[in-house]
């Protein structure tokens, strides 16, 4: 009788699990165990809302494991300790895990896995996170890509019809159990009731995540092209915070996407369906891109000249960052947005382009500073997909918006939300105004007055200006 244990991270389902099923093929016994460890993942262990969403999947997962005669021990501690206690415990041979692409989660995993080998414990990672693992896919000179659209030529060609994993019917758990700590134990739960409006948005868990993902392939995906950019409307999938978490994979979702395609001939479908994937294509670019360049969450990808911009000083620019932070820069579309996120722990991806743009262009400061407040807030919140996203709208990373493209706020607004249906759910103090005044109300100061909204903290044409200039400091630089 062999012990297998199956130490799970961020890939919390029972389904498209390689590393579940290698487990059950080649042991008699498998137990799965959780150990947390946050101070691991320092500096970017995970935030507030991802430690919500966190609690609720392991619960979730805790119960499917249940159905099918296993439990999932919960440990907390360093996780080599963990690990050859469990083993001690339960006179395992072997560890099986799915790999993760953060710098320090690959360090402490070739950290265990050579400690668990020279143990003569069998340690075996997989790949259950990425369509491609990062090192397989380079340009024809042997370089990562840089540029998104000939990286997914070459993803997409490769990518034929995956054909994912089932889940085990059952697994045989050692008969004598090591002892587990309580979910409620791992305080990841926030300690103000500030969460409270992410409970009606999100079901964590791996059935939430086939609930979204089937009603967005029979419901959306024809309109998706044209309605995912309508942030009033429920057009995408939702399912980034459920790939985050790895209770679903990329794989599953491709499979499921292309199904739909093929049996369903509603107009739409299928370009609806290629823009989907290529969205999945762009989470692939960000992993692949992290793995590449392990310093950009912290740095830009063009460090030499990108490192020299005059951002302004903390002192100067606190009040502003804290007014952007609380939805109350008087900008509508941009206090929609960080309203959004701060109730829901989501924000749609139209507005976080341009929420960012306003804080790293308008308002000069530094991407990172909103990099970090979505990390504690978001539910999605994904280092690889962050860091692309922040350094693609502040114009210094991999295949990124040129800086002299300042998102107009109130451009994006009237083009995006005519009708303010958007602006007006998350700004309610506005919810009077005639559509047309929805997007700037600064200009009728009679409207604006009795409102209780603010005035712009910036001035967007002013601050235009000396944006291009600060960029104009650093080109010709390296
Ligand atoms: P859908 O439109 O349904 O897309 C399907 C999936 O494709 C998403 O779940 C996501 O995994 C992936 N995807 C879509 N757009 C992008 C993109 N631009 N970059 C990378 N992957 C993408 N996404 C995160 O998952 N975590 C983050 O922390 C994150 N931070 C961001 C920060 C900024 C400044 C910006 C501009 C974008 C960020 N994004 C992030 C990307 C994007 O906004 C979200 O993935 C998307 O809004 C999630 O909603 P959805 O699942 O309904 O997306």
């Amino acid at each position: 009788m062999t012990t297998a244990l199956l130490w799970l991270r961020r890939d919390l389902r029972l389904t498209d699990h390689p590393a579940l099923i290698a487990a059950c093929e080649r042991h008699e016994r498998v137990l799965p165990v959780y150990i947390h460890a946050p101070d691991e993942d320092a500096p970017w262990s995970p935030g507030a809302a991802s430690r919500w969403w966190l609690h609720h999947s392991l619960k979730a997962l805790g119960d499917s494991l249940k159905a099918i005669g296993a439990p999932l021990i919960i440990r907390e501690g360093d996780s080599l300790t963990s690990l050859r206690a469990l083993i001690k415990e339960t006179d395992a041979s072997a560890v099986y895990w799915s790999r993760l692409y953060e710098p320090t989660a690959i360090a402490r995993d070739t950290r265990v896995k050579e400690a668990l080998r020279s143990d003569e414990i069998e340690a075996e990672s997989f790949n259950s996170a990425l369509l491609f693992e990062p090192w397989t896919l380079k340009t024809l000179s042997g370089e990562p890509y840089r540029v998104f659209t000939p990286f997914w030529r070459n993803a997409s060609a490769r990518l034929h019809s995956p054909v994912p994993l089932a889940a085990p019917e059952h697994i045989s758990a050692p008969k004598k159990l090591p002892k587990s700590l309580p979910l409620d134990a791992l305080n990841l739960l926030p300690k103000i009731p500030w969460a409270g409006g992410f409970t009606p948005r999100w079901q964590p868990g791996e059935a939430g995540a086939f609930i979204a993902l089937n009603e967005f392939c029979e419901e959306r995906m024809p309109d998706y092209k044209e309605a995912r950019d309508i942030p009033s409307l429920d057009a995408t999938s939702s399912l980034s915070p459920h790939l985050h978490f790895g209770e679903i994979s990329p794989r599953q979702i491709i499979a499921r996407a292309q199904a739909q395609a093929a049996s369903d001939d509603a107009p739409g479908m299928l370009a609806g369906s290629e823009h989907f994937a290529r969205e999945i294509g762009w989470r692939e670019f960000a992993h692949h891109l992290l793995f590449h360049y392990p310093k950009t969450p912290d740095e830009p990808m063009y460090a030499s000249k990108f490192g020299r911009f005059p951002w302004r000083k903390r002192g100067e620019s606190i009040n502003d960052l804290e007014a952007w932070q609380r939805g109350q820069t008087g900008i509508p579309i941009v206090d929609a947005g960080m309203r959004q996120l701060w109730t829901t722990g989501y924000m749609h991806n139209r507005v976080r382009m341009i929420v960012a743009s306003l804080l790293t262009k308008n308002l000069l400061i530094p991407w990172q500073d909103g990099a970090h407040w979505f990390w504690d807030t978001l539910v999605d919140a994904s280092l690889a997909n962050n860091t692309l996203g922040w350094q693609w709208v502040a114009g210094c990373g991999a295949d990124a918006a040129p800086y002299y493209r300042i998102f107009n706020p109130v451009l994006q607004s009237a083009k995006f939300d005519p009708h303010g249906i958007y602006l007006r759910r998350w700004v309610p103090e506005l919810a009077a105004l005639p559509d047309k005044d929805l997007h700037a109300p600064w200009e009728k100061p009679a409207l604006l007055a009795g409102t209780g909204y603010p005035k712009p903290i910036v001035d967007l044409a002013d601050s235009r200006v000396r944006a291009l200039a600060a960029y104009e400091a650093i080109k010709g630089t390296d």
